[in-house]
């Protein structure tokens, strides 16, 4: 059996006053995994409201010269327990490579951190006829040879479904998810994410090798995120 994840990545997004929406969140998650990433400030203040934290990136090592960084030890030390790793924003904005990711993913997993390794492909490659391809391409160059399902979930967030209210159609994630779990095999949790609201979510949840999604936008307020997790 895989595991049914809500994920909440806040992005650049939080302060302090946030708790309370995160208070929320965590009150109404009954039995559900939920996992909210906020920014790395936040970790603290919302470490004891019984909800799992995670990360949105972690540097390859664990301390050193490396100004504005964060490590997977100082993720772990404030409460967090997941991490995501390669996400399409840090691929660009930062310039990481699978590599980098794969270093980072495994720095992760160093101090017992789950990574959310994310994966997608963007408009031009798809339209292209490319995005099993880059995909394939992605996995074998950041996904490291060590990933279980205990320590690994993987996202498919195609990178011109974020933030642009264009989610990916139920036929798209279909396939993209079949090749991934014919690629990892049974037991890893694949999540979607890309533009996942309260009214696409059944949708994509129903999908046979869809085992929850990795939400931007309507995961920063507890009215929109946990009519999402109710429906997983
Ligand atoms: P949105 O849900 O805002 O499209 O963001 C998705 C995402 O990037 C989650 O990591």
């Amino acid at each position: 059996m895989t595991r049914k994840i809500a994920a909440g990545n806040w992005k650049m997004n939080g302060l302090r006053a946030s708790v309370e929406e995160a208070r929320a969140i965590a009150s109404g998650a009954d039995g559900c995994t939920v996992v909210i990433c906020p920014p790395a400030t936040l970790l603290v203040p919302m470490s004891a409201l019984g909800v799992a934290l995670g990360g949105q990136y972690c540097h390859a090592s664990t301390s050193g010269a490396h100004t504005g960084d964060i490590s997977a030890p100082m993720l772990a030390d404030a409460g967090a327990t997941w991490c995501i790793t390669g996400h399409s924003e840090r691929r660009a904005d930062h310039g990481e490579s699978d590599a980098d990711v794969r270093a980072q993913t495994e720095a992760a997993w160093s101090v017992g951190l789950t990574a959310i390794l994310c994966l997608g492909e963007t408009l031009a490659q798809r339209e292209a006829g490319e995005t099993l391809d880059v995909l394939r391409s992605q996995m074998d160059g950041s996904l490291p040879s060590g990933a279980t399902p205990d320590n690994t979930v993987i996202a498919y967030e195609p990178v011109w479904a974020i933030g642009t209210g264009k989610v990916a159609t139920p036929d798209q994630v279909a396939e993209v998810h079949d090749a991934l779990r014919a690629r990892v095999g049974p037991g890893f949790s694949l999540l979607y994410g890309g533009s996942v609201k309260a009214g696409n979510a059944a949708d994509l949840f129903a999908l046979d090798n869809v085992d929850g999604a990795l939400v931007g936008g309507a995961s920063l307020a507890a009215a929109d995120f946990l009519p999402i997790v109710k429906a997983l």
